[in-house]
């Protein structure tokens, strides 16, 4: 269906043109903007600093319970320590006399000893369980604030490009709205119902004869009767709107 231009409007194709170009780069922005790498950048660091955050959490636990078996065990080395010192004060006292008790005494201090060194000898692991996990506390701190520091520059960045996007829509709005106040309401409602149809591009250049959105020749017959620059014409092909060049 071709239809009339407002012959007071003569420059309507060529606005089409440019408002063409003003929507197709709103949509371009738009898809920009929602895809901007920034947001899933900061969307990762925001999970990896979660999971960072749990993973010092848990490790602070991990050095808190193993602190509380340490000084179990320092509580437990007292209580041997005076146990020992009685028996030895006892064995040494020349109160016992009996060779078969002194012998007794003898073989508890050996074994208080022993189950002694034992205990100070978990006391050592337990100290050195408890420098490993703070240097991995140490790690796992700086690497989260590298992530914080990171995620602010990110959101400073992601902010900064959302804002030269905003400005250049709002450009593109300012430009848009004059090019319609310039524009036959008509042949608006048309263009616009045809994006809303076809989406992106909707206005084609006739170029020798062929339509620059599909890339089909059309009629020789047809071209030859596109000549008038009042008429309105569609792709045979496509149906986009044509512009006669
Ligand atoms: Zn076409």
């Amino acid at each position: 269906m071709e239809r009339l231009l407002n012959m007071s409007n003569r420059s309507g194709p060529t606005i089409l043109l440019d408002l063409q170009k003003a929507d197709l780069r709103v949509d371009e922005l738009t898809s920009i903007r929602e895809n901007l790498i920034e947001r899933e950048e900061i969307k990762k660091l925001n999970k990896r600093i979660k999971e960072l955050r749990k993973e010092i959490e848990n490790l602070y636990q991990e050095k808190h319970s193993t602190e509380l078996d340490q000084k179990r065990i320092n509580d437990e080395v007292s209580i041997l320590t005076g146990k020992i010192k009685r028996e030895e004060e006892k064995l040494y006292s020349g109160r016992i006399t009996i060779p078969k008790e002194l012998e007794g005494i003898n073989k508890e201090v050996i074994f208080l000893k022993s189950k002694m060194d034992k205990k100070e000898t978990k006391i050592l692991e337990l100290m050195e369980e408890i420098d490993e996990n703070l240097k991995v506390i140490q790690l796992k701190e700086k690497e989260l604030d590298s992530d914080l520091s990171e995620i602010k520059t990110k959101e400073l960045n992601l902010t900064q490009r959302e804002k030269e996007i905003d400005e250049e829509m709002s450009e593109l709005t300012d430009r848009r709205n004059n090019l319609i106040s310039h524009l036959d309401p008509e042949i608006l409602k048309e263009y616009e119902s045809l994006r809303e149809e076809k989406g992106g591009r909707v206005v084609a250049v006739l170029e020798d004869g062929i339509c620059s959105c599909c890339n089909m020749q059309l009629p020789s017959i047809k071209v030859d009767s596109m000549r008038d620059p009042n008429i309105f014409y569609h792709c045979n092909f496509c149906e986009r709107i044509l512009i006669l060049t």
